[in-house]
């Protein structure tokens, strides 16, 4: 979109924007046979469990799902890479190759500048 010359509020304004950011535990939460609420079916970490806590309040301030909703927390390539927060990676995919859930998405191929860090869809 932004090849083709589209600015920020154009982007942001797409339908296509709406699923933009959306990842294990930023627009996805699990909650297993036994109630532990994970920010995804394939990353098992548990932040708490729906029958000891709720789970709204678990999605919006346990420091798991915290750190999962804000991108400047990443780490790797995909905390310098500018579109952490429109892409993120695959938070699972990060914890299963490393045992760290803000780490790089070891399956992307994309290599950001090392100075990228500005986010494409709020800027321009
Ligand atoms: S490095 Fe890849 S997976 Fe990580 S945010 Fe950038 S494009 Fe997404």
């Amino acid at each position: 979109m932004r090849a083709e010359g589209m600015a920020g509020d154009q982007i942001r304004g797409s339908g296509v924007a709406r699923g933009f950011g959306i990842r294990d535990g930023h627009g996805i939460v699990f909650v297993s046979n036994t109630g532990e609420i994970c920010p995804a079916g394939f990353l098992p970490l548990s932040a708490g469990n729906v029958r000891t806590h709720r789970l709204a309040q678990v999605y919006r301030e346990a420091p798991l799902f915290a750190s999962l909703h804000d991108s400047s927390s990443f780490q790797g390539r995909c905390g310098f890479c500018e579109y952490h927060a429109l892409c993120g990676g695959s938070r699972a995919r990060a914890f299963s190759a490393t045992g760290n859930p803000l780490e790089t998405d070891p399956l992307c191929l994309y290599q950001p500048a090392a100075t990228a860090r500005s986010t494409p869809a709020s800027d321009g």
